[in-house]
């Protein structure tokens, strides 16, 4: 399963990126490699991980199924 996120999805309007990945593994790494060069977040926790990676399932924060 391809996993993608556009960052306005999110909730990051102003940001134009567009992180895709052929696996969760590669999707993760490429998602923190994304927060790490345009949002000035190192090392995010999993929380904040877990919640993009529910935006990226749906292609919508308001529709994601809370996992906490
Ligand atoms: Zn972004």
């Amino acid at each position: 399963m391809t996993h993608e996120l556009y960052c306005k999805d999110a909730g990051a309007v102003s940001c134009g990126g567009h992180i895709t990945g052929a696996n969760e593994d590669e999707f993760k790494s490429n998602l923190v490699a994304h927060l790490e060069a345009k949002h000035a977040v190192n090392k995010p926790n999993d929380t904040l991980v877990d919640y993009l990676m529910g935006v990226a399932e749906t292609g919508s924060a308001g529709e994601k199924k809370l996992k906490f």
